[in-house]
């Protein structure tokens, strides 16, 4: 049977676990793609580290060029800007097809990156950009390409989640909540692209891309953190019977798109208000089908090994029967309108 030569560019949480499930489900993936995917390299920086019993040794290489240029697809899960955006540049001008999960890069050169996966006949897929294991990106790109999405609103950031989720059972501060958080290791060294909202803001822009069918970017969207939510604020919500969580919403507005990023008091009998901890949950609404809610583990080694392997194996098999997808350009973006309250009511 035909062999697809796979290059991994990163492996660290997220990259180790794509390597277990090559390694452990070849069979079973090698029957689900119509090709044997094989690891042909594995790009690190440091070289010497052990990378466990799936990564073998001579796999292991700092000469990104060459491992892209051996490939038939790559798979970046470094993370960060540079050098991503060379790589998957690289292997797309190749004409490979690449599955990251590097929301950063995506929403702020996801445009000129889709533009040369068209250019080049290959797929560029990221569904473990958004919410970790929840397959969503596709759903909302394919499955409801009959329907008009008109809403999305998505807990797509758990750490922040968390922190409100205990804020809320416990009463505590801000502050306190990050400390353990911290110390726990829920949180990022560096946390503020999470409790900032930047993060959240470039998954809004990918969601909203593929809701509408159009390149947005992180810059375009309104984007307020959890910093300014105090004790007082959860215990005044939960007198009102509320919530607040930090939703991602992008909508359907009069000439454009809107989309921005918030603290949010929510009815605590809405589906977002029963996501507890650090799980991630995106609530659609189109015109045709209603309301609908995905719900699962935004992060974490295998539940983000997961999707990837999924954009994997669907772009072995279109490689395969040799017909890419293509993203369609069509809408544009409007300003959020100002918000007036640290958490806005919806
Ligand atoms: P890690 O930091 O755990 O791993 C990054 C890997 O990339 C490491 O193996 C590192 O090498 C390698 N790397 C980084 N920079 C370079 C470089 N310049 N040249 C060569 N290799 C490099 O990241 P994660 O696995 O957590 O995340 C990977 C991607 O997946 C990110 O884009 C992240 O946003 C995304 N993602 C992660 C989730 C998660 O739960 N972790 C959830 C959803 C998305 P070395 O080990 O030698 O330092």
């Amino acid at each position: 049977s035909t062999t697809l030569k796979v290059a991994l560019l990163g492996a660290g949480t997220v990259g180790t676990e794509v390597a277990r499930i090559l390694d452990q489900d070849a069979a079973a993936l090698t029957q689900r793609a119509g090709a044997r995917l094989r690891l042909s390299a594995v790009v690190v920086r440091d070289t010497a580290a052990d990378r466990g019993p799936h990564v073998p040794r001579e796999l292991i290489t700092d000469q990104a060029e060459d491992a892209i240029d051996g490939a038939d697809l790559v798979i970046e899960l470094m993370g960060g800007i540079e050098p991503a955006r060379t790589y998957i540049t690289r292997a797309l001008s190749n004409g490979a097809s690449v599955v990251t999960g590097n929301k950063a890069l995506l929403a702020a050169h996801g445009a000129e990156l889709f533009a040369l996966a068209k250019d080049n006949d290959a797929q560029l897929s990221f569904e473990a950009a958004v919410a970790g294991a929840i397959p969503i990106l596709r759903p909302l790109a394919e499955s409801l390409a009959g329907d008009t999405i008109t809403k999305v609103m998505g807990i797509v950031n758990g750490s922040t989640n968390y922190i409100l989720d205990k804020m809320d059972r416990e009463g505590a501060d801000l502050a306190d909540v990050m400390a353990e958080a911290a110390a726990l290791g829920f949180l990022e060294a560096d946390p503020s692209a999470d409790v900032e909202g930047h993060d959240a803001a470039a998954k809004a822009a990918l969601l909203a891309t593929l809701a509408f069918g159009a390149g947005f970017s992180i810059d375009q969207v309104h984007t307020e953190g959890i910093t300014g939510v105090s004790a007082t604020d959860v215990e005044a919500a939960r007198a009102e019977d509320q919530v607040i969580k930090l939703l991602a919403i992008v909508e359907r507005s009069e000439g454009g798109v809107q989309m921005r990023v918030h603290p949010t008091l929510i009815s605590r009998e809405h589906p977002l208000a029963a996501v507890h901890g650090a799980f991630n949950a995106v609530f659609v609404e189109a015109e045709n089908a209603g309301q609908l809610m995905f719900y699962g583990a935004g992060a974490g080694g295998a539940p983000t090994a997961s999707a990837v392997m999924g954009d994997l194996v669907t772009a072995a098999r279109r490689s395969l029967a040799g017909a890419p997808d293509h993203t369609v350009l069509s809408a544009t973006a409007v300003p959020a309108l100002p918000i007036e309250d640290a958490i806005t009511r919806y």
